[in-house]
Parts: structure tokens; sequence; C-alpha cells
């Protein structure tokens, strides 16, 4: 059985759920008030497609964000980004297109189209009454920049396991060559 392994970043304003999509991913729970630690985290979470394990190495900022203290490192090596924005909050999804910039600066893989693995997630999906930000607008932005675009709630767990096990099939698609 072959193994692969893919390094998946999590990119997004303060505030928007990264840590707690990051945590329901990993460990399956949600903490109601997540206090970041600061320094990146990183946690390898696997899928097995057809017969082969898919290891994803996910890293989440850990509140860096707010010092505009992440690094080259965190971003060097990167085979798919997940920026997140707080669909009840459209300042966040306006900045969505800061960090795409700063992926393109920081990584090569993302400058090359076709080829990078991008995903611009909507998270909070259980306060969907109180969108200020509309599926419709934010999938055709996301086509805009060729990214897969998802909506998901770090709270309920509606759209979490469904978002890394896409990421998990992308990676498989661009790594295993007989795949597609
Ligand atoms: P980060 O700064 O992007 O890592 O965001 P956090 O994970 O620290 O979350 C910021 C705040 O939003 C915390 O109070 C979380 O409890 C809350 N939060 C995160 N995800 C959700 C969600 O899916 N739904 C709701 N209602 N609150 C969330």
């Amino acid at each position: 059985m072959s193994q692969i392994t893919g390094k998946v970043v999590l990119l997004g304003s303060s505030g928007v759920g990264k840590s707690s999509v990051f945590i329901r991913c990993t460990h399956e729970f949600f903490h109601p008030r997540t206090t970041a630690t600061i320094g990146t985290l990183c946690y390898f979470k696997t899928f097995r497609i057809e017969t082969t394990t898919v290891k994803l190495e996910i890293w989440d900022t850990a509140g860096m964000e707010r010092f505009r203290g992440i690094t080259y490192m965190y971003y060097r090596h990167a085979d798919a980004a997940l920026i997140f924005f707080d669909i009840t909050s459209r300042k966040s999804f306006q900045e969505v297109k800061f960090w795409i910039n700063e992926l393109r600066n920081n990584c090569d893989n993302f400058n090359a189209p076709g080829k990078n693995l991008l995903f611009i997630v909507g998270n909070k999906l259980d306060l969907a009454s109180q969108r200020e930000v509309f599926r419709d607008e934010a999938y055709q932005y996301a086509r805009e920049q060729g990214a897969v675009y998802y909506e998901c709630s770090a709270k309920s767990g509606l759209g979490v396991q469904e978002l890394f096990e896409d990421v998990a099939q992308n990676i498989y698609d661009k790594f295993e060559p007989n795949s597609v």
C-alpha cells in the first residue's frame, strides 16, 4: 500500500474559526472559546483512498496572523491552502483577497494556475440567518480565483469532514499518477 503526505495550511483573518475547524477536524469536538496559543500547530490526519493512505499534515496559524507573524516557513511547500472567512462578516470575506496575495507571495506552488489546490471556506454555517456573505457570491469569487468553495460549521461539525476528505482526494489526484 502506498502513502502520500500533503501539507495543508489554514489561512484567514483572526476570529473566522480556523482553530475551531482545526480542532473539529483533528479531534472531533468544538471548544466554544478557542484561546489561541502563539506559534503554529501541526497535526496529522489520514484518509484512505483506493489502496493509498493520504496523510494530511494540517497547519494552523494559532493566532500568529494577529501579529502579522506568519513566516515563510508556514507557507513553504504547502500543497493545499484553505482560506477561511466567517459568513456573518463581510469584512472577513473582503480580507480573503489579502490572504490569497500572501499565499502567492510566499509559496511558488500557488503561482502556477491549475496546479495549486486552493479552497475558500465560509465558516459559521450554523449562523446562516446572520449571513453577510451569500453563497453564490462567494462561490463566484472562488471560481474566479481558481479555488473550490466550501461552507462549514466548526460548531455543529457540518461540512468539516467533507471538506478535508475533498482536500485529501485532491492531493491524491495531484500526486497519484494513475488516479486521473
Ligand atoms: P481563529 O482566530 O480564526 O482561529 O478563530 P477561532 O477558532 O479562535 O474562533 C473565533 C471565535 O469564533 C471563537 O469564539 C469560536 O468559538 C467561534 N467559532 C468558531 N467557529 C465557529 C462556528 O462554526 N460557529 C460559531 N457559531 N462560532 C464559531
